[in-house]
């Protein structure tokens, strides 16, 4: 049955097949493909807090996991 079907890359535009691009929040740098993770910053002002999960490239998003790691230890929250 699997016999006649485009190949994932193809593209009805005849162009390159799109490739959905990121900046890194860390290191600022463009990357193709989907972000490798998420870095979470949390701002406060007073009472109130705010989160953020910028995108990130593997390299950040590996030294960020592990730091973030350590921090979920530290701090448990059960958001969701
Ligand atoms: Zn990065």
């Amino acid at each position: 049955m699997a016999s006649r079907f485009p190949p994932p890359s193809y593209s009805p535009d005849g162009e390159h097949a799109r490739v959905p691009t990121f900046e890194c929040d860390v290191c600022g740098k463009k990357v193709e493909g989907e972000p490798a993770g998420r870095g979470l910053y949390v701002w406060t002002r007073g009472d109130e807090a705010r989160y953020e999960e910028p995108p990130l490239c593997a390299r950040c998003a590996n030294a960020i996991g592990l730091a973030a790691l350590a921090q979920w230890e530290l701090e448990e929250d059960d958001g969701e």
